[in-house]
């Protein structure tokens, strides 16, 4: 497609000349340019937070062919990081708003939305793409995913009846997945590529376990947090008044008499009772962690710095190599956007 706007030629100039990120192999010619623009099909998985970042970016910077799944649809408290939403689109497909977004403002793209579960798709599905963005927001469907993923690998043949020959897998069954994911100031940028870097489901005990996860003796007798005594007030006090009721909160009520507790609990031990608000024991009853922008502008330098990495690490699949590096520009341009909005 030519690019009558003008609006990729920077991309091209990175695709049409060496750098220091290229390997020898890679030779900058149209070809490479074409391919990007024309063949290349990037799934993006989520049309969320990072979701809506990485549509922006992938689009911008010249990838035509997206397709997006979410199954989720638009709230309003989405809206004051998830921007390509309006307060007209609330209860709306994120998936297929988003999408709707993209193609309009962006000349030449064509995002095609899946208002849809993850599993609602087949091997056939996931084959036909180069490449899988993933932000996803639960740990259970990026687990799936990568199992998804993984399984799709084909093992080469290997002639020559070595048994102990290492095991070489088809380049073109090894879809690469570049998993990001945010929980508060928490964030991670993962690139996956099946059978060459561990894949998600080996370091899935790397998670942070459940923050509000105190000892007893650190609530009860040394408590130096509003946290710490919000929890000893719903594990003590509550206990102690209900039994095994559960604690309801989205109820005023619960949330106001664990409150008090903690309160109480606070002074006793000359803390700040001030610092034990509504919305901080809310917080921590329900185990809100709060969607916070500039987390991604973090995770994404680190997935500068992975792949980098990786540049050196898929020899095989030389082919996604020019991708690598527009991601790697785009990521770097979404940090920069991302400090700028904070600005
Ligand atoms: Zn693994």
């Amino acid at each position: 497609m030519t690019d009558v706007t003008g609006q990729w030629v920077d991309i091209d100039r990175l695709l049409l000349c060496n750098g220091p990120m290229a390997l020898d192999a890679f030779t900058p010619t149209q070809k490479a340019v074409d391919w990007f623009r024309e063949e290349c099909r990037v799934l993006v998985i989520g049309a969320g937070g990072l979701g809506c970042e990485l549509l922006k970016d992938l689009a911008l910077v010249g990838f035509r062919h997206i397709d997006v799944i979410d199954m989720d649809t638009i709230d309003y408290s989405n809206l004051n990081r998830q921007f390509l939403f309006r307060t007209g689109d609330v209860s709306q497909s994120k998936a297929h708003v988003a999408a709707a977004f993209v193609n309009k403002r962006v000349y030449g793209v064509q995002v095609k939305a899946h208002h849809n579960r993850i599993e609602d798709f087949g091997d056939d599905f996931y084959s036909a793409f180069h490449i899988v963005v993933s932000g996803l927001d639960n740990i259970r469907a990026r687990r799936w995913l990568n199992i998804q993923l993984v399984s799709q690998a084909v093992q080469e043949q290997n002639d020559d009846d070595d048994e102990d020959a290492p095991i070489k897998w088809h380049p073109k069954t090894l879809i690469t997945c570049i998993n990001g994911g945010t929980e508060g100031w928490k964030g991670e940028t993962r690139v996956i590529t099946p059978h060459n870097t561990p894949c998600f489901e080996c370091l899935v005990d790397l998670f942070p376990k459940d923050p509000y996860n105190f000892p007893m003796c650190t609530t009860a007798e040394k408590p130096r947090s509003p946290e710490h005594c919000i929890v000893f007030a719903m594990e003590k006090r509550w206990v102690e008044k209900f039994g095994e009721k559960k604690i309801d909160g989205d109820n005023e009520v619960h949330i106001n008499m664990i409150m008090e507790w903690a309160k109480e609990h606070a002074k006793k031990f000359n803390l700040d009772d001030k610092a034990v608000t509504y919305n901080l024991t809310k917080g921590v009853v329900k185990r809100i962690i709060p969607a916070i922008a500039s987390t991604n502008a973090v995770s994404q330098q680190l997935a500068q710095m992975k792949l980098s990495k990786l540049s050196q690490e898929l020899m095989p699949l030389l082919k996604i190599l020019p991708i690598l590096q527009v991601i790697w520009v785009a990521l770097v341009c979404q940090q920069i956007m991302s400090l700028m909005k904070l600005a």
